[in-house]
């Protein structure tokens, strides 16, 4: 059997793979009417360390130039480290939207699914936790901050959408559909297709089952893809790269990252 959590684009990348996701964006413009666009962003996760997947992503992203999100690990971060990050893509900065993510990115839930920001928390140290991230952040990286929030493992509680909020963010980045939903005047740039974490028991499935998310989620005019360079290897890579490739082909696919969507709902 097959680990979980694997890339399961490391495992095998299938040859036809570049008409496969053409099929998709067809299929999907097919569904749409001639002056709609698709409104397509990338979000990385877990940065804040550099090397050299972290290098090549950045690499690939400005090569097309195409805008990121990328959700920074506040306690990863030190100024040493932002240098190096920043240095990636320096001439291309308005690509990208370094935002905040969980504090430490640890479990701290006892039973059920993990959560930084989960029913364990006292909300003061929810609250500790947001502001003491978020200040780091800013003194850190300046004016490259953007303050939207993703939480770790894309949940939280009510309370820490309510606390988000509160504590000057301008947007939360979860899954499509994920509960409890977002407060009123809190956006949510939901991701709904996950390259990088799926757990995988039959490669050959997940390709299909991930085309099929390509399509139904470009159909509806918006499309959240969710990135992880750490478990990327050289076949993430090219399939990265092919998808980066096409999308920038096709002139009806807006590429944005969270900075350019709040802008265009008016933050
Ligand atoms: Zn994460």
């Amino acid at each position: 059997m097959l680990k979980p959590d694997i890339s399961f684009v490391s495992l095998q990348v299938p040859s036809d793979l570049i008409a496969r996701v053409e099929r998709c964006i067809n299929a999907a413009f097919g569904r749409l009417t001639a002056a709609d666009s698709v409104l397509v962003y990338f979000r990385a996760d877990d940065i804040g360390v550099p090397g050299a997947k972290f290098f090549r992503m950045m690499e690939l992203f400005s090569n097309y130039r195409i805008p990121l999100s990328l959700a920074v690990v506040p306690a990863w971060l030190t100024a040493q480290r932002w240098n190096a990050l920043r240095s990636s893509g320096q001439r291309f900065s308005s690509l990208w939207c370094w935002h905040q993510h969980g504090w430490r990115h640890i479990n701290h839930e006892y039973k059920g699914r993990k959560q930084e920001f989960g029913p364990e928390r006292l909300q003061a140290d929810i609250k500790g936790d947001l502001l003491k991230g978020k200040c780091r952040l800013e003194n850190i990286m300046g004016d490259n901050f953007y303050p939207v929030f993703t939480p770790p493992w894309n949940r939280c509680n009510l309370q820490t959408l309510e606390l988000v909020k509160d504590c000057g963010f301008f947007a939360v980045s979860r899954n499509c559909g994920a509960l409890p939903p977002a407060p009123h005047a809190l956006p949510d740039f939901c991701v709904d297709v996950d390259l990088h974490t799926r757990k995988v028991m039959d490669p050959a499935t997940e390709w299909s089952r991930l085309f099929a998310e390509l399509t139904e989620y470009l159909s509806s005019g918006r499309c959240g893809i969710m990135i992880h360079h750490r478990q990327m290897n050289r076949a993430a890579f090219d399939f990265l790269e092919i998808l980066l490739k096409i999308f920038k082909r096709h002139k009806r696919i807006r590429l944005l990252n969270f900075k350019n969507l709040a802008e265009t709902r008016g933050a």
